[in-house]
């Protein structure tokens, strides 16, 4: 199944969970800010089994990410993904790099059904990794994770996040992904809320030449990529391949050829059952505990504007890639408050505009 064969005016092609907030880390960019201790409040085993069922009325097959914190927080973890993969949905996970990630867990989650483990790498050492993680030994139990799902016959997927701090090292990043034998990269480009807000995010200058970095990492590297809160990769992947006729990004090894974005073809729910657009962008529709998740993934009129290209405001309701892009909602809204506004991490000026131009520009870093 594709990112471009669904509608996702009706359903998702990713549906992230975050099953818990508590996390043995304290990572530098955590979104969810979290916390050792599970909230009190979080979704219940049965209300867990509850929501994958909404899921499954999404059609066959639908994508759901297991996120936290740190999903092996709950013990209920494996159950949930047998369940899960019983009711048909494609069970996925990001579990944090810690000591608990250990062969035989891994080896559950498998016989379990999971389809695919995500890790994350933000430095190409045990230096920078830990330094990031803010936890000595993260970078070992990562790798050793890795290695103990390919054993396992778990695809690998690999997330490292981009702003000044880290991508200095993205090309050697690269080679440990390759090495690591993962079937995708996905490169999450920072949003600055959650306790990466204390982090620096890259000029837009410097992000347009990432991403073109990107393409030519793709035109020949054995796993796909794809990038988060960045939806301008497509853009930019376009215009590479006018200038140099080579071959688009390529499928991924779960499907996706094409980009989505917060509320159109992403969802994201929360520990106490909130639906988001995305875990960056923290306005609800309602919460899945009082309304159906489907129903309000459709008909949330918060999610039926983020589908909305033309409602875009800005320099992307002028944009001519609009429709392939769209910007980042989640960015646009951590700037102005307005999920509708342009992404101030993209460089790119229509031909033409002459109307506002993202205010945060003015104080952007340029050319680093
Ligand atoms: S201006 Fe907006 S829609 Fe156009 S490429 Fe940039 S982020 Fe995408």
């Amino acid at each position: 199944m594709y990112a471009d064969t669904i509608d996702t005016d009706e359903r998702p092609f990713v549906l992230i969970w975050e099953v818990t907030q508590a996390c043995d880390l304290a990572c530098k960019h955590c979104r969810a800010e979290a916390e050792p201790r599970r909230h009190p409040d979080e979704l219940t085993t049965a209300e867990g089994k509850a929501l994958l069922e909404e899921a499954a009325a999404f059609g066959d097959g639908q994508l759901v990410v297991l996120s936290g914190g740190d999903p092996l927080a709950r013990g209920d973890v494996p159950e949930l993904v047998e369940y899960g993969t019983d009711l048909g949905l494609r069970m996925t996970m990001t579990p944090s790099g810690t000591n608990s990630l250990t062969a035989d867990r891994i080896q559950a989650l498998a016989d379990a059904g999971l389809r695919r483990m995500a890790v994350s790498i933000d430095g190409a050492s045990a230096v920078s990794h830990d330094e990031f993680r803010q936890e000595t030994g993260s970078f070992q139990q990562t790798i050793e994770a890795a290695r103990h799902a390919k054993r396992a016959g778990l695809p690998l997927q690999i997330n490292t996040t981009v702003c000044r701090d880290t991508v200095e090292e993205l090309p050697a990043i690269r080679d440990l992904v390759a090495d690591l034998g993962a079937v995708l990269w996905s490169v999450f480009f920072l949003v600055p809320v959650g306790r990466g807000a204390v982090l620096d995010p890259i000029s837009p200058e410097h992000a347009e030449r990432v991403m073109a970095w990107l393409c030519s990492v793709q035109s020949d590297a054995p796993f796909g990529i794809k990038t988060t809160e960045a939806p301008h990769y497509r853009r930019v992947a376009l215009q590479e391949q006018t200038d140099s006729e080579s071959p688009g990004p390529a499928s991924d090894g779960i499907g996706r050829r094409t980009g989505i974005t917060a509320g159109d073809g992403f969802a994201f729910v929360s520990h106490t059952g909130e639906l988001f657009p995305s875990g960056f962008l923290p306005e609800s529709a309602g919460s899945v505990r009082q309304e159906s998740l489907v129903d309000l993934y459709r008909n949330s009129a918060l999610f039926e504007g983020l589908r909305d290209p033309d409602a875009l405001q800005g320099k992307c309701g002028a944009c001519p890639y609009r429709n392939v892009c769209g910007g980042s909602r989640s960015r646009a809204y951590a700037n102005t408050n307005d999920p509708l506004e342009s992404d101030p991490l993209c460089a790119f000026v229509p031909d033409g505009y002459d109307g506002p131009l993202p205010a945060s520009w003015e104080n952007s870093a340029v050319g680093d």
